[in-house]
């Protein structure tokens, strides 16, 4: 017990210690960043506002078909444009360059057709049948909380990234929780086993879950972010937008160079009681992610800013890992 709350501390502290550098870090070159960014913005900010008022037209000016059928198409673009490359990757193992930064790499190569078929059709039905009536409640209460979705009250570039960040921040909180629950010995298997039957995952298997877990896990998490903070569609889609492409990013199974590293969610379709977190902060805070730090894995988490793969990089050593 008191060994538990010591590394609590000592997590928490080592957090602060990062936050705080970060920060440090941010202050100090945050008026050449910001001047920067605000320029950009500024050339490019009436670009986008007209491009929200011609998706605000075609929908007829409609708040409720922009925040339905709109953010439905929108989010069904994203992913499947997202995913179009990796699943072809994936079926055709061409190109054959890129299998060298698989991170199982005997896994899956190639993914057999009726998994795929039936991951498919998983997907669309969440995407279809759970997510419009989803879409629709979301819609409402976002109308209730007050966000708007007219182009004359499009947030500001400033504004637009601290919304983002505690998007970021209450997805994390809230995925951790809900996908904990989910691997809890009662529920488990009625709902989360679906999600876990890839033990090598691709990138559509984010999505490919149990309805029930896509509300809970997939839906609600990334929603509370805009709904607490009253933001505009257009700052919720660009949120979503990230959130769809890091999920796929983190299922996809390659660890891409200048890509964000799947090692960590990787790890836990592998063993199941690690990293249920996005960031890490959670697990970190939990220690549920004590194997993944000892782990080969762990040491291949992080940015690849080169083209040399993890798997040369960090080898195996399977006489190692037998005494182990
Ligand atoms: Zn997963
Ligand atoms: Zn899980």
């Amino acid at each position: 017990m008191v060994g538990q709350i010591l590394r609590l501390v000592d997590s928490v502290r080592k957090g602060l210690f990062i936050v705080g550098t970060a920060l440090l870090i941010f202050i100090a070159a945050r008026n050449s960043i910001t001047w920067h960014m605000q320029k950009f913005w500024g050339a490019s900010g009436d670009f986008w506002q007209q491009q929200w008022k011609n998706i605000y037209h075609l929908c007829g000016s409609s708040a409720f078909t922009l925040g339905v059928f709109g953010t439905t198409v929108f989010g069904f673009l994203v992913f499947w444009l997202s995913n179009a490359f990796l699943l072809l990757l994936d079926i055709t193992g061409r190109p054959a360059a890129l299998l060298r930064y698989k991170v199982q790499p005997d896994k899956n190569v190639p993914v057999p057709k009726e998994s795929i078929r039936r991951a498919v059709q998983l997907v669309l039905f969440n995407q279809m049948v759970v997510g419009i009536p989803v879409a629709v409640v979301v819609n409402y209460v976002m109308r209730w909380r007050g966000c708007s979705v007219m182009p004359e009250d499009l947030p500001t570039f400033h504004w637009a990234v601290l919304e983002l960040i505690i998007c970021i921040l209450t997805e994390e909180v809230c995925f951790y929780y809900s996908h904990r629950l989910l691997h809890h010995p009662r529920l488990y298997k009625y709902i989360h086993k679906r999600h876990h039957e890839w033990t090598a995952p691709i990138g559509i298997v984010s999505i490919y879950a149990h309805p029930v877990e896509h509300v809970l896990s997939n839906l609600i998490p990334p929603a509370l972010g805009p709904l607490l903070l009253g933001s505009h569609l257009a700052t919720a889609w660009l949120w979503f937008a990230l959130a769809l492409m890091s999920t796929t990013v983190a299922h996809c199974g390659y660890h891409f160079p200048f890509l964000p590293s799947p090692e960590a969610h990787d790890y836990h379709h592998l063993k199941f009681n690690q990293n249920y977190g996005v960031l890490g902060v959670m697990d970190r805070l939990h220690g549920t992610d004590n194997q993944f730090r000892a782990s080969k894995a762990y040491q291949r988490h992080f940015l690849l800013l080169g083209f040399i793969p993890m798997a040369q990089q960090f080898p195996e050593q399977p006489s190692k890992s037998k005494s182990e």
